[in-house]
């Protein structure tokens, strides 16, 4: 932004939010979502969504039909990508978004990610199979249209649509959640190793709802700092999977490392949102939205 124009940045950013309806994350059946990429592109047009991702966990073969139909309804495709990583022994979600999907690193580095997933399987169903629930193997695979893709969330429709928990989250909360008892733990990627692949796509990395990690108040400076110093630039701050108070917190979060502002409502099926297509609150006026230099 010019010079002569900064000290009305906020006002800006505010009136562009207010504009303009923009999701940033979402999964399609190429992942752990239920709708193809086009009835995704479909649903984000009909929610009046303007600016739209697809950031399919580890993957990216969904992007080139949702782009076909998203911008063949007129909304500003930004092609994305949900990596997974392993840091300080957790899980922790990086997107790219506006990354070039042919970069080959890219492609090679989430291949690399993807190989370990149906063994995993196999070691979960073998838990699960302890625990009283059998052929769960079989009945996640079933759900997963990319079976190099099956994932926890897989697993999760398989318990809840055969009677074993009421819903997803108890799933999450009982059996496959961090430290529960069906949970395999992943080495993913690294943090510089996803960070690197999405910078080298020409793509902005971005910590996905960090709200969701249970780090130590050190251990998430440690996180935020890190990234920053390897170029990462923005955080989620408006997310499906945050409360009212973590959108505060995590604005907080965004002003004082200085990152700019994503969000995304995280929807993989109308049946288990909590937030629709393109539904979110704007952002906080004064923050820096990731996609301000794309529209
Ligand atoms: P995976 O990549 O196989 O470890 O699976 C992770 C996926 O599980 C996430 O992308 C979410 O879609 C889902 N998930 C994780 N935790 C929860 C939770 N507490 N409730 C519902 N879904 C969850
Ligand atoms: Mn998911
Ligand atoms: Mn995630
Ligand atoms: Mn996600």
């Amino acid at each position: 932004m010019q010079a002569a124009i900064q000290p009305f940045a906020g006002l800006f950013n505010f009136l562009k939010g207010f504009r303009i309806k923009v999701d940033l994350h979402c999964h399609s059946t190429f992942s752990d979502g239920v709708l193809a990429p086009a009835q995704l592109a479909a649903r984000a047009h009909a929610n009046g969504v303007q600016v739209w991702a697809l950031t399919d966990h580890d993957e990216l073969s969904g992007l080139a039909e949702a782009r076909s139909i998203a911008e063949a309804t007129g909304v500003r495709f930004i092609p994305g990508v949900e990596v997974s990583v392993t840091w300080a022994k957790q899980t922790v979600h990086v997107l790219g978004l506006a990354i070039d999907e042919l970069d080959p690193e890219l492609n090679a580095g989430l291949t690399e990610i993807r190989k370990g997933r149906l063994l995993r399987a196999r070691e979960m169903a073998d838990r699960l199979t302890a625990l009283g629930i059998p052929d769960s193997y079989e009945g996640a695979l079933k759900f997963a249209a990319n079976p190099l893709l099956i994932s926890r969330t897989h697993f999760a429709r398989y318990l809840v649509e055969n009677g074993y928990c009421k819903n997803m989250q108890m799933v999450f909360d009982k059996y496959l959640g961090e430290n529960k008892p069906a949970n395999v733990p992943v080495h993913w990627s690294t943090l510089e190793d996803a960070v690197r692949w999405i910078l080298g796509a020409g793509g902005r990395a971005v910590i996905a709802h960090p709200g969701r990690y249970a780090y130590s108040p050190m251990q998430f400076d440690a996180l935020f700092e890190q990234f920053k110093d390897i170029g990462g630039e923005a955080i989620e701050v408006i997310t499906g999977s945050h409360t009212l108070e973590q959108y505060v917190e995590y604005a907080g979060v965004a002003r004082r490392y200085g990152f700019m502002a994503s969000c995304g409502s995280d929807f993989h099926s109308p049946k288990e949102a909590r937030i629709d297509l393109g539904n979110l609150p704007p952002l906080p006026s004064d923050l820096t939205p990731v996609w301000h230099d794309w529209i």
